[in-house]
């Protein structure tokens, strides 16, 4: 015998009883319409004993018997086994004259006493035999032709009984599964926060999920919402939408349709902004079945993109009171610095008239003048020098915004060496001691930025603390495409309260009043801003003041 062959009957083996176990049969109490075949077999064959067996693996079970009780026993005893795959039906007179069955156990008296023996085999329409319906008596006897037949047909019901078994188990399984599937459907249908309505053909609503459900005010129980319940409007919230133009109504008619806006209104509920998106239903072979809309709730969506635009339109309006405000200063602005250069010229002259009158006289008449007449003199110079200074101040504040900004690369160290030229007389009254830490190369305009440390380092000494030596410290880090300067020093400070306001045109800190004009600072920050950069006071632990700005770096 080849390998093939044996692998063959293996397989076929194993499918006979794949089939036999898809029964479900064995084991199982066999029901009255298969005792009812046992028994009408067992009458046609004229014989006292019948018994339904099927073939297992290793065993013959006699699902029901009819003239003796029937019991399990193994398949090598068993005389169905001999025969029962060929299909055909076996018919022995006298079993004890048969080589075949004579030694069988049930012939020989170890089980049973068989003479007369005859098995119609169970085949299943797709050739696999289960067992046999099997007649048989203790005495030897005879079957004719009509016998032989009936008791083929009934081996045939006995198959479609089988079969009716199956299939209804089957169908059993079926429903426990479509109701499960049915379950899960409905659990995401009332899980979900969209709402769902489908009709079928005739538009007669069919399903509502909870979230429709609470949307149309209905109740658990009822199957359609009330029409006065509810309202829906075109996405204007005005106009109610008529009959056909309704979502379900749209998507049974007129086919499907997306995202197509809506209100639904309740009374006492606040108004639902949704979209709605509607599909036809039709079955596999195109028999239109009715059509679902799935409700999606936008309210939230629509309220915070009308706050944005709301707010983008507020924006964009003070964007241009800004612009406007922001040209209305540039204007004065420019008016305010063309009036301060040409006033503070138109007083410069005058001025140099007075005080250089008052040192004529000061001189041609020294002898005649008695200490009174100098006091007044030497009080009218200093204040003809006071108001020099302010003029000073104010024509200086007027170029750093006026004057033509050149930038270019600017070696802060060179502009430095001049400011200590500048201020030399300062430096070496105060006693100043400068440090200097390693300075950059900036893309500034050198005669503002010179304007800018001068006035810085001017303020330094100025504010200096009387009661310990001025030191003023400048040094610079890069800070990306730009530069941080510092300049610091250890003078009587700037009290926190006035740090903001400091660089406000004539700010003054109380007690400062007689060193300044307050214009110092905001010329600094119109220089620095005219390079594109910031400037503050630094907060600093300790005593005196830190200035800060930022340069842009060259390239
Ligand atoms: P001015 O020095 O001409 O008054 P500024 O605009 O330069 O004007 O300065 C404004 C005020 O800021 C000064 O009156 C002074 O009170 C304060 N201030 C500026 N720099 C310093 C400093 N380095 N230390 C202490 N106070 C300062």
């Amino acid at each position: 015998m080849s390998l093939s062959v044996v692998s063959d009957a293996v397989l076929h083996e194993q499918r006979r009883l794949a089939a036999l176990h898809e029964y479900r049969l064995l084991d199982a109490p066999a029901d009255d319409e298969l005792e009812a075949v046992v028994r009408v077999a067992a009458m046609v064959a004229g014989v006292p004993t019948a018994t339904l067996n099927l073939i297992d693996e290793h065993r013959q079970c006699q699902l029901t018997t009819t003239g003796f009780a029937g019991c399990d026993s193994a398949r090598s005893d068993s005389m169905c086994a001999i025969r029962f795959e060929t299909g055909k039906f076996t018919y022995i007179p006298d079993a004890s004259l048969d080589p075949t069955y004579a030694p069988n156990p049930w012939v020989t008296g170890a089980l049973g006493n068989v003479r007369f023996y005859a098995s119609a085999p169970l085949v299943t329409p797709e050739g696999h035999a289960l067992g046999s319906l099997c007649v048989f008596d203790v005495v030897p006897g005879v079957l004719d032709n009509a016998q032989i037949a009936r008791l083929q047909d009934l081996a045939g019901v006995i198959l479609a009984l089988f079969e009716r078994r199956r299939q209804s188990r089957i169908n059993a399984e079926l429903a426990i599964q479509a109701e499960r599937s049915k379950k899960f459907t409905d659990t995401v249908l009332e899980a979900i926060d969209v709402a769902v309505v489908a009709a079928d053909q005739r538009g007669r609503s069919r399903l509502f999920n909870r979230a429709a459900r609470e949307w149309l005010g209905m109740a658990a129980a009822e199957a359609e919402p009330a029409a006065d319940r509810y309202t829906l409007l075109a996405a204007d919230g005005a106009t109610p939408l008529p009959p056909d133009r309704a979502p379900l109504h749209r998507a049974l008619h007129s086919g499907g349709f997306d995202a197509s806006e809506l209100i639904v209104r309740r009374t006492g509920v606040d108004d639902r902004q949704v979209t709605a998106t509607g599909r036809p239903l039709t079955a596999r072979d195109g028999t239109p079945l009715g059509a679902v809309v799935a409700l999606h709730d936008v309210t939230a969506d629509r309220t915070h993109r009308r706050a944005l635009e709301r707010a983008h339109a507020e924006l964009a309006e003070r964007g241009e009171q800004l612009a406007a405000t922001v040209a209305e200063l540039r204007r004065s602005n420019t008016e305010l610095e063309q009036f301060a250069g040409v006033v503070s010229h138109d007083l410069v002259a005058p001025l140099g008239v007075v005080s250089g009158y008052l040192e004529l006289i000061a001189d041609v008449h020294e002898a005649d003048l008695d200490e009174q007449s100098t006091a007044w003199i030497e009080k009218a110079l200093s204040a003809t020098m006071r108001m020099r200074r302010l003029i000073e101040a104010l024509l200086s504040y007027a170029r750093a915004g006026n004057a033509p900004y050149r930038p270019q690369p600017t070696d802060l160290a060179e502009i430095l060496e001049q400011v200590q030229l500048d201020l030399r007389t300062a430096i070496a009254d105060s006693g100043t001691e400068l440090t200097i830490a390693p300075l950059p190369t900036v893309d500034g305009d050198p005669t503002l930025l010179r304007q800018l440390l001068q006035n810085l380092v001017g303020n330094a000494i100025k504010y200096r603390d009387p009661a310990r030596p001025c030191r003023v410290a400048i040094a610079a880090v890069p800070d990306g495409d730009r530069y941080t300067v510092t300049v610091a020093d250890n003078g009587i400070g700037i009290p926190p309260e006035h740090r903001d306001r400091i660089f406000d045109m004539f700010a003054r800190v109380d007690g400062t009043a007689a060193h300044g004009h307050g214009i110092g600072l905001s010329t600094c920050e119109r220089i620095v801003d005219r390079h594109g950069g910031r400037i503050r006071v630094a907060d600093r632990p300790g005593p005196g003041t830190t200035i800060t700005f930022t340069l842009p770096a060259v390239g």
